[in-house]
C-alpha cells in the first residue's frame, strides 16, 4: 500500500545518501598500490635532490645540515637553545654531562609569538626573539653569560656551514618580511647587537628534524632518521657523502634535512589529491607550497575536515543542510579537536558536545557518526601519505648500505603523532607494509628539537679546533 511505498522512498533516499558521501570519501581513501607509488615518486624525489644537476628543479630540497655523527655521550657543557617554528617557541638551558654520569638536564621557558611578530617585519620577530632570550637570562640568574647557543629554526634552510642558515622560504604561516633569502644568523646577531645587552656566539642552526634524530640518538646509536609530524611535517637522515653532490667529499655521511613537505609541489601528488586539498591549499598562506605537508600534517588536517563537512553540508547530507556561520569559519577545527573526536573511550553523545562546544548545535546522532568518519578517513590517509614517504626513506638507507635487511631506529616529534590516537599505529603499519625489508623501530623523542640543538652545539664544539 501507500505506507510501504514510503518506506521504501525514505529507505532509497538513505540509501543514495549513504551512496552519495561514500563516494566523496572513496576519493580520501588510497589503495596499497597508490601508496606503493608515492613511495615510488618520493624515492625518485629524493635522488632528484641530492644530485646536483637535478637539485634546483626537484621538490624535496634535500638540503646538506653539515651534521657528521651522531653524539657519543662524551659530550658536555652549558648551552642555550632557541626553539622556533614548532607549536611553541622556547628559550632553553641545557646541561650536558658527559661520561659515566651522562645526563641531560634541561631548563627552558615558553612565549608567545605573536601575530604581529610573525607576520610584521623580520627585525621585530627577532626583536622579539632576542627580547624573550634577555627575559629567559634574567629569569634564571644568569644575565650577562655569554653561552654558546644552538638554534633549531625549523623552517628550509640552505647551508653552506653549520652556523649559517639562509632561508628560503617561510612554512607553517610565517611570513615576516626581509627573511627570505637572508642567513638567520645574521638577523639574530643584527638583533642581539640592537639591544646591546649581551653577546651570544651563535654555535649551529638546526632543522627540528635533526635536533629530534640527535636526541633519539644519545639513547640509541641506530638512529639515523628524524621525522616530526605536528604543525608541519619533515624528516632528516644520515646521507652517504658520496651522495650528497652539493657537498665537497666522499667520506663517512652527512644528515640531509629532505624538506618533503614540498613533495608535491610541481604536481607529483595531484593524482591522489581533492578538491578539499586544492581548497585549503588556494587559503593557506603559501598557496602552491607544501602540498605533502598539507596533507599530513596538523596546520592543515582539521581544514581538510572543514572543507569535507562543508561540502556535505551544501548538499544536505549533514546539519539538516543547515550552514552555518561557525562551520564557515578557517581554523575552527584544532588538531586537537580531531584527536579528541577520535579517541575510542569518547561516546557519540561527546562527540556531539564536541561539535556544539564548536557552535555546531543543529547536530543529530548520525551527524556525530558522520564527522568522526570524516576525522578517520583525512587522518588516516594523512598517516598513510607519511608512512609512504617514510618507507621511501628507510629504502635508500637499505640500498645504500647493500643491504637485504635493515635494522634502524627512527626519532619522532611532533604533536599530531604524540596525540593522535590512531596516527602513529597507522603510520607504522603502512612502513612495515610498503618496506618490509626494513626492521624500523620508532622512538618518541622528549623535547626533542630544543635539547638536540645544544647535544649538535656540544658535538661541534668538542671536535676541537675549527
Ligand atoms: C618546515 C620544516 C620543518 C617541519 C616540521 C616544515 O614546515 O619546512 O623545516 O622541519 O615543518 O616542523
Ligand atoms: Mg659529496
Amino acid at each position: 500500500g501507500k505506507g510501504a511505498a514510503m518506506v521504501t522512498a525514505v529507505a532509497y533516499r538513505l540509501a543514495t545518501q549513504h551512496a552519495e558521501r561514500q563516494r566523496v570519501l572513496d576519493a580520501l581513501r588510497l589503495s596499497r598500490e597508490q601508496l606503493l607509488e608515492v613511495k615510488r615518486r618520493m624515492g625518485e624525489e629524493i635522488n632528484r635532490g641530492l644530485a646536483k644537476e637535478s637539485h634546483d628543479q626537484a621538490t624535496v630540497k634535500m638540503l646538506p645540515t653539515y651534521v657528521r655523527s651522531t653524539p657519543d655521550g662524551t659530550e658536555h657543557g652549558d648551552f642555550l637553545a632557541l626553539d622556533l617554528g614548532g607549536t611553541n617557541f622556547r628559550v632553553l638551558l641545557v646541561r650536558v654531562r658527559g661520561g659515566k654520569r651522562r645526563s641531560v638536564e634541561m631548563h627552558n621557558k615558553i612565549y608567545a609569538i605573536p601575530q604581529e611578530a610573525m607576520q610584521g617585519t623580520g627585525e621585530e620577530l627577532f626583536d622579539h626573539i632576542v627580547h624573550c632570550i634577555a627575559d629567559f637570562l634574567e629569569y634564571m640568574g644568569m644575565k650577562g653569560a655569554s653561552l654558546p647557543l644552538g638554534f633549531t629554526f625549523s623552517f628550509p634552510c640552505h647551508q653552506n656551514k653549520l652556523d649559517q642558515g639562509i632561508l628560503l622560504k617561510w612554512t607553517k604561516g610565517f611570513k615576516a618580511t626581509g627573511c627570505e633569502g637572508e642567513d638567520v644568523v645574521s638577523l639574530l646577531k643584527d638583533a642581539i647587537h640592537r639591544r646591546e645587552e649581551f653577546d651570544l656566539d651563535v654555535v649551529a642552526v638546526v632543522n627540528d628534524t635533526v635536533g629530534t634524530m640527535m636526541t633519539c640518538g644519545y639513547e640509541d646509536p641506530l638512529c639515523e632518521v628524524g621525522l616530526i609530524v605536528g604543525t608541519g611535517t619533515n624528516a632528516c637522515y644520515m646521507e652517504e657523502m658520496q651522495n650528497v653532490e652539493l657537498v665537497e667529499g666522499d667520506e663517512g655521511r652527512m644528515c640531509v634535512n629532505m624538506e618533503w613537505g614540498a613533495f608535491g609541489d610541481h604536481g607529483e601528488l595531484d593524482d591522489f589529491s581533492t578538491e578539499f586539498d586544492r581548497a585549503v591549499d588556494d587559503c593557506a598562506t603559501n598557496p602552491g607550497k607544501q602540498r605533502y605537508e598539507k596533507m599530513i600534517s596538523g596546520m592543515y588536517l582539521g581544514e581538510i575536515v572543514r572543507n569535507i563537512l562543508l561540502e556535505f553540508t551544501a548538499k544536505g547530507l549533514l546539519f539538516r543542510g543547515k550552514l552555518s556561520e561557525r562551520l564557515k569559519t578557517r581554523g575552527i577545527f584544532e588538531t586537537k579537536f580531531l584527536s579528541q573526536i577520535e579517541s575510542d573511550r569518547l561516546a557519540l553523545r561527546q562527540v556531539r558536545s564536541i561539535l556544539q562546544h564548536l557552535g555546531l548545535t543543529s547536530s543529530t546522532c548520525d551527524d556525530s557518526i558522520l564527522v568522526k568518519e570524516v576525522c578517520s578517513v583525512v587522518a588516516r590517509r594523512a598517516a598513510q601519505l607519511c608512512g609512504a614517504g617514510l618507507a621511501a626513506v628507510v629504502d635508500k638507507i637499505r640500498q645504500n648500505r647493500n643491504l637485504s635487511e635493515l635494522k634502524i631506529t627512527v626519532g619522532v616529534d611532533g604533536t599530531l603523532y604524540k596525540l593522535h590516537p590512531h596516527f602513529s599505529s597507522i603510520m607504522h603499519e603502512t612502513v612495515r607494509d610498503l618496506a618490509p625489508q626494513c626492521e624500523v623501530t620508532f622512538l618518541q623523542s622528549e623535547d626533542g628539537s630544543g635539547k638536540g640543538a645544544a647535544l649538535i652545539t656540544a658535538v661541534y664544539l668538542a671536535g676541537g679546533p675549527h
